[in-house]
């Protein structure tokens, strides 16, 4: 980006929607199944099979807008959106047109520009419009085998047609490719969120797509915009959208022009190509589906679905730091994800220190669960025994050093604080009476020391701090060796 260009970008999110069963029938959403063993006349096509919605695609629907603070329209109307391609055996996909499921939403992230490293620079808030979220039913999948015109074979999975989706349409509102990458993870958060979606983009039940376009600073007009499609994570995307923004400048800078057009990102080649000109653009003759009646939603069916809805991220960030006066990178970390967000509180709450609680989570607790490959939910270390292995360190019974060794022995073999501390024998000594006999020993035995000190080489206190770790084993509370020692020392 330059002084001189603007970048405008709009996004387009489908998510899947995670119900058991397909939107219009009964058949299993189940991944990974042989091809073809989910289907049945509804989702083949058959002619004369009729489509019946499913409820809890609705619900879904409903917190996902909610989540994303979208008004939800309690009348909307299910279209036919016509084209023809193999993995979509009806001719049509049932959509939403001109009457979505949900409309108009102003949802604030929180945003911010990255230095060369990534890095974040500063956070911001900035307001993002959500035109629309409907509801429709995913394609199957077409699979190819075989080098192209040479021997290759064709295949349609129908496993996947008619798998629920969200379609989540924003206005032009994006100003960097930042700002589109925190949003999109702010959506797919929201949605894992409150059990919406799994929204995970490299299993494909996020996709996202961008139009992006550039403008001159100061103009009021928007360029032409071209639809970024192949994007499967969120950095493809942002780095689609670099690459886009230098093209389309390139083009105007060189007196060209811009075409309206389908690009792929190809992530090997790192580079934009195109798919299809507007001129292929499918007229979809969209009108209203005539096998379905109009949505209804009832405004006490709005509030029961927001009742069961748990706080919002967001939400429970800004009271992290209210509450626990953890700082914004903590909060946001630990509010990343909602059952990381429910150990914390608890790990908060039984270590009566939460500060302490979100410093051995974030840095000890993570390193174990990421190694292992685990969310906090299935964490072997329960957050009360994480509450009670930072009340140890705060109760000097162990040290900070001796607590990371505790925790990980903890994560290892499950058991509790306070059984790997009488294992390892490894309880700190805070008795002063036993500490003093000790310094009084080492003392003893380092008269020349003691002479050196005395005369002024204040350097030799840590020498006795040492020896006096030491002769412990490494289990007397350094705190208190040195109060002890400065003590006896004078
Ligand atoms: P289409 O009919 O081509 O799908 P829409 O008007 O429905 O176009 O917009 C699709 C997406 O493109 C929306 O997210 C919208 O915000 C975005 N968009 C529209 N115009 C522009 C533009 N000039 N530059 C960037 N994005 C745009
Ligand atoms: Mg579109
Ligand atoms: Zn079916």
């Amino acid at each position: 980006m330059t002084k001189t260009w603007e970048t405008i970008i709009g996004l387009e999110i489908h998510a899947q929607l995670s119900t058991d069963s397909k939107i219009f029938c009964g058949c299993s959403t189940h991944f990974g199944d042989e091809p073809n063993a989910n289907t049945c006349p509804v989702c083949l096509g058959l002619p004369g099979a009729l489509p019946v919605l499913n409820r809890r695609a609705v619900e879904l629907g409903a917190r996902a807008a909610l989540a994303l603070g979208l008004q939800i329209n309690n009348r909307s109307i299910f279209a036919r959106k016509n084209y023809f391609y193999p993995d979509l055996p009806k001719g049509y996909q049932i959509s939403q047109f001109d009457q979505p499921f949900s409309a108009n939403g102003e949802l604030e992230i929180m945003t911010a520009e990255r230095d060369e490293a990534g890095h974040p620079l500063e956070w911001r808030p900035k307001k993002i419009t959500i035109t629309r979220l409907h509801l429709e039913e995913d394609a199957g999948k077409n699979v190819h085998e075989g080098l192209p015109d040479i021997d290759r074979y064709s295949y349609i999975d129908l496993n996947r047609a008619g798998t629920p989706l969200a379609e989540i349409v924003t206005e032009p509102d994006f100003r960097t490719s930042w700002e589109a990458y925190d949003y999109v993870n702010h959506v797919r958060r929201a949605l894992q969120w409150v059990g919406a979606s799994e929204a995970d983009m490299e299993k494909g039940n996020l996709r996202c797509e961008a139009n992006v376009s550039v403008r001159r600073r100061g103009d009021e007009k928007f360029g032409t915009k071209v639809e970024l499609k192949n994007l499967n994570s969120v950095r493809f995307m942002h780095r689609a959208i670099e690459f886009e923004v230098e093209r389309q400048t390139g083009v105007l800078e060189a007196g060209g022009r811009l075409q309206q057009e389908t690009r792929l990102w190809d992530e090997r080649a790192a580079e934009t190509r195109v798919m299809r000109s507007k001129e292929e653009a499918h007229d979809y003759r969209y009108f209203p589906e005539p096998d379905l009646p109009p949505l209804q939603v009832s405004d006490e069916f709005i509030a029961e679905v927001r009742d069961a809805m748990p706080e919002l991220p967001e939400a429970r960030r800004k009271r992290f730091m209210e509450a626990y006066g953890l700082s914004f990178p903590d909060a946001s970390q630990l509010t990343s994800e909602r059952s990381l967000a429910d150990y914390y509180e608890k790990a908060a709450e039984a270590s009566g220190d939460p500060r302490a609680a979100s410093n051995w989570i974030r840095t000890e607790l993570l390193r174990e669960l990421d190694a292992a490959g685990l969310t906090a939910q299935a964490s072997t270390v329960s957050p009360e025994e994480l509450g009670s292995l930072v009340r140890l360190i705060n109760d000097d019974k162990i040290s900070g050093k001796q607590g990371k060794e505790v925790l990980h022995e903890m994560f290892k073999s499950g058991k509790t604080a306070n059984a790997v501390i009488e294992e390892r024998g490894l309880v700190q000594v805070s008795d002063t009476g036993e500490i003093d006999r000790i310094i009084d020993e080492v003392i003893a035995s380092n008269p020349s020391q003691l002479e050196q000190y005395r005369a002024g080489k204040e350097a030799l206190f840590g020498f006795f701090v040492g020896q006096v770790i030491k002769a412990s084993k490494g289990k007397a509370n350094p705190k208190i060796v040195n109060e002890r020692l400065k003590a006896k020392l004078g």
